[in-house]
This record gives structure tokens, sequence and C-alpha cells, in this order.
């Protein structure tokens, strides 16, 4: 008989989840080979992955996953707004910082390594998040997730990044993050909640490789996508019909 007051397992925690989580199909025909969301027959990447592309070159990621796709106005979408807004009560915010936390923790223990594989490193020696650009008190929950709740890169956070000149929304460029300690030679896993257009992400990438690192990957909760965009909304239908595994990635 197991006790009640037995803590309950990362298994335990994020196993509900399943019910949600939105399995992120590989890159190939229709798929953006950087962010996994839906491009038109014949490109290869969609238009702000591209645009990136051009003004950063090879500074962008070497290689970026995500757990989950998020579609707009649904659970995961929700859960990734609530567990950091400020308004909302530190007891609503703590079970989905927890239930977050373990759906990376268990997801990363499976898949960090097929990241660091496409990354073309044998394993990465740093994780950092993306820091936020809009400027908060404390510590940012992002920042709480990787560095103290998920085992596995609690011992390897390092805050590496600082925001510089405040939301730029969806600017692409390489001075958006100053880099705060010697990164030289180091691979680096950049982590953030979610990826929109992903200007953010790979500005933080470009500062992370013009200060000398090695390799650097991204990993991403969910993969935030408008559904009332284009054909987004039938193109999610088709994308429920894959049921959510945890062994599976968007890399395989
Ligand atoms: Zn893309
Ligand atoms: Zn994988």
């Amino acid at each position: 008989m197991t006790s009640p007051r037995r803590a309950r397992t990362v298994v335990e925690v994020s196993d509900p989840y399943a019910n949600y989580l939105l399995q992120v199909p590989p890159s190939g025909e229709g798929i953006c080979i950087t962010c996994h969301s839906s491009v038109y027959d014949g490109y290869e990447r969609c238009l702000p992955c591209n645009r990136a592309r051009q003004k950063l070159g090879p500074l962008v990621f070497d290689a970026t996953a995500f757990v989950s796709l998020a579609p707009s106005g649904q659970q995961l979408a929700r859960e990734l707004i609530t567990y950091k807004k400020e308004e909302i009560p530190e007891k609503y915010r703590h079970p989905r910082m927890a239930g977050l936390a373990a759906v990376l923790w268990r997801w990363l223990s499976v898949h960090e390594a097929h990241v660091a594989q496409r990354a073309g490193t044998p394993g990465f020696s740093m994780v950092t998040p993306v820091p936020s650009t809009r400027g908060r008190p404390g510590e940012h929950p992002l920042k709480r997730l990787v560095s103290g709740i998920v085992a596995g890169t609690g011992d390897r956070y390092v805050d590496l990044l600082e925001a510089h000149g405040g939301d730029r929304g969806r600017e692409v460029a390489t001075d958006r993050f100053t880099i705060v300690r010697p990164v030289a030679a180091a691979s680096v896993l950049v982590i953030d909640d979610t990826w929109t257009s992903g200007a953010r992400a790979q500005s933080a990438a470009a500062a992370l490789k013009l200060a000398g690192t090695s390799k650097v990957g991204f990993v991403g909760v969910g993969r935030w996508f408008n559904t009332d965009f284009a054909d987004n909304a039938k193109w999610l239908i088709r994308r429920r019909r894959t049921r959510w595994n945890w062994d599976r990635c968007c890399l395989e």
C-alpha cells in the first residue's frame, strides 16, 4: 500500500498531459525544417524561419526541437501563459509550473540526446533559458523551471543571456542579447517555454555563436501557432490523428 503523502513521480505528474500534448511532426514535405509548422509544399522553411536564416546565416540554431504543438486558445497554450502570469496567485500557478516541469523533464530524459546528435555534439555542457525581453521583477518562472525543478538541467544551468533594448517583437538581430559569461567552445542547449516566430530564440543563438560557442541547440515546450490563420485549423485536425507518444520526437 502506498502512503497518500508519497511524492508523485515525474511520470505520474506528466501522464495527464498526454491527453492534450500534440505530437510535433518530423520535418519533410509540407513541414518546416526548423520550426515544424506547416509550410506550402515545395518549401523547406516557413517565412519567419527563412527570414532568420537569411539574416543570420550559420548563426542560427544547429538543431531545433519542440515537445508539443501548442495551438492558440487550447490547453497547452493556456498553461504556458498561466504558469508565468504574475497577476495569477502562486497557488494556481504552482501546479502548472510543476506539471510543465515534469513534462519537460520526462521529454528531455529521452530526447535531449537526439537534439545533441542533430546539432552535431556529443552533449550540451550548458543549459540556459531565453530571458524575457519584457523585463519583470523577480526570478522568471522559466528560470525556476529549468534551474530548479527539472533534474538533468539544473546542474548545467547557467544564466548566459541578457536581453538588450526591451521588447523588440519579431526583430531578428545579433544584438538583442548580450552574453554575460564566458562560453567559448561550450555547447549550449537553449530552452524556452514557447516558440512563436522564433525571432527571439534565433537572435539568442546568434549572440551565443558570436561569443564563440561550438554548437547551439534549442528545445521549446510549445510550438505555438494561431489556429485562426490560413489553413491552420485544418492542419490541426490532421495533426490530432497522431497519438501522443513520449518515446517519439520531431527529430526522428
Ligand atoms: Zn519555420
Ligand atoms: Zn527524440
